[in-house]
């Protein structure tokens, strides 16, 4: 015990990740790690792994647990001072719903994934860096349905996120995302969570949620947001060090590394689809314009990263250009089919105000001002005179990514972008390229695809013959959770609310 004492973290990482580490005898090591040959990637020495941060577990559950003391008394406090009545307007919340109901499961299936991936790895500090990953994951999960759970007794919609993310049709595009990573190999599920997700895109993700957060008087979800950064930094650097290794073990694995590459960074911008439009539309108080978001962390740092990567034979992911000509549409085009297909989501959708039609005049220019501004304000005007349009049908939706396929063809705003792929005697319809390519590289695994929308009209959505159906079985009440914002009960309790409070003025003077 006295020696154990003066071990000092290195050698205490150093004991973990190789001394205590061995190889089996009674039964073949390949029997014991079944999953990390059959991809094809080649390791030669495992021990070539170094993690950066070399956390031991006694140092990781300290440090975890004091942050988990900070995070909930501050949850404690938001929750005893009404701070849901610090939000700048109700409509913000709709961003807490998308999140809750498609990022929060998706923290879960993460804690899963890695501790799949983890048990996979032959190597002992790749094992122990999934395991930290696994627990990590599963704290986030949990400290935003804590977070959230405030929330879900004053704002509609939260009540079944779990029941709504495995079979509303808009939440099985992150859940698809993810499934598709957690039933591909160990090496795959991480560069595509790992690396892709989290090393490339996370800023596209985190900052404008945290960050919008923060703008909008969320504490709640910025102090979790906080909370999960100092892990997410530990993510990131497993992101990059898996990949780095894969590469620098053997050239055979840079053609697969490549591939993977390719495609979970289209996975990944398709998701981000949801995050951008969350930015542009849902933040009453806007941060940036997903165009300038994916100007600073594509264009600027996700280059340059592959840049750097060129040095192991790496190129840019293919269709990085078609991500960069839809920057100013994206969120305009999954805007106006969130609005359309509100009677099936678990979320309010809107016309933005007119102040905000200005702001995404000056952030998107020419084409908002010709193309999306006058749909917006045509939605408007139909609202006016009470026939709010919505479209009750269920929209047709990628194979691949499982968007409604309205994206438009790269080089043309005004044509919609569809294509085709068969296989087996069977057609299937992607949004893109980019979705279409990682049909035609495993058709085998997407034609299972389970697609909602099919489901629906094959009767397998518990009998729904419409729309309307389709929702209740959703657990969605109409018109309190789904449709219009302007009149929702989530708007007039906020009006009542805010009604009732005193003006910061006569705060201050009670103060006095
Ligand atoms: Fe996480
Ligand atoms: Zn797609």
């Amino acid at each position: 015990m006295a020696k154990d004492k003066r071990m000092g973290l290195k050698e205490k990482y150093a004991v973990m990740t190789r001394g205590l580490d061995w190889e089996t005898s009674y039964q073949p090591m390949d029997d014991v790690f079944p999953y990390d040959k059959y991809e094809g990637i080649k390791i030669l020495d495992w021990d070539k792994w170094a993690d950066p941060f070399r956390l031991t577990m006694d140092a990781y559950w300290k440090y975890q647990s004091e942050k988990e003391r900070k995070l909930y008394a501050i949850l404690d406090a938001f929750q005893q001072n009404n701070g849901q009545l610090n939000i700048s307007d109700a409509r913000y919340m709709n961003a807490v719903k998308l999140w809750l109901q498609g990022i929060t499961p998706l923290e879960y299936a993460a804690h899963r994934g890695f501790a799949h991936a983890g048990r996979s790895f032959r190597g002992a500090a790749a094992r122990v860096a999934c395991q930290m990953q696994s627990i990590d994951e599963m704290r986030h999960a949990q400290t935003q349905l804590h977070a959230f759970s405030h929330y879900n007794k004053f704002f509609n919609g939260m009540h079944g996120f779990a029941h709504l993310r495995d079979r509303a049709w808009y939440l099985s595009i992150p859940k698809s995302f993810f499934e598709d990573a957690m039933s591909a190999g160990p090496f795959e599920f991480v560069t595509s969570i790992s690396f892709a997700f989290e090393y490339v895109l996370t800023n596209l993700l985190f900052m404008p949620f945290v960050s919008g957060a923060a703008y909008n008087g969320d504490m709640a979800t910025t102090t979790f947001g906080f909370s999960a950064q100092s892990d997410e930094s530990r993510h990131m650097t497993l992101g990059l060090e898996v990949v780095k290794f894969m590469l620098e073990q053997h050239e055979d694995n840079v053609p697969i590394v490549q591939a993977w590459l390719d495609k979970w960074f289209w996975r990944g911008y398709r998701l981000l689809a949801l995050v951008g439009t969350m930015m542009d539309y849902m933040l009453p108080k806007k941060v940036m314009s997903w165009k300038e978001a994916w100007e600073i962390y594509w264009e600027e740092n996700g280059i340059a990263l592959f840049n750097d990567l060129s040095r192991y034979g790496i190129r840019l992911p293919k269709h990085h250009e078609v991500a960069t000509k839809e920057k100013g549409r994206v969120t305009h085009e999954l805007w106006s089919t969130l609005y359309q297909y509100g009677n099936a989501l678990g979320l309010h959708t809107w016309v933005p105000e007119d102040e905000e039609l200005d702001w995404m005049s000056e952030k998107y220019g020419e084409l908002f001002d010709t193309m999306y501004r006058p749909r917006l304000l045509h939605f408007r005007a139909q609202e006016e005179t009470g026939k709010r349009y919505f479209n009750n049908r269920l929209p047709m939706v990628c194979q691949v990514c499982q968007i409604p396929v309205f994206f438009t063809e790269p080089d043309d705003p005004q044509t919609q972008c569809v294509r085709i792929v068969e296989w087996a005697d069977t057609k299937h319809h992607c949004c893109s390229d980019g979705c279409a390519d990682i049909f035609n590289r495993e058709p085998e695994k997407y034609v299972q695809a389970l697609i909602p929308p099919q489901q629906i009209y094959r009767g397998e959505a518990g009998g729904a013959r419409d729309i309307f159906e389709y929702a209740e079985w959703l657990h969605l009440v109409k018109d309190v959770d789904t449709g219009e914002y302007h009149g929702s009960p989530d708007h007039l309790n906020w009006e009542a609310w805010k009604a009732e409070l005193p003006t910061p003025q006569a705060n201050s003077d009670e103060a006095a």
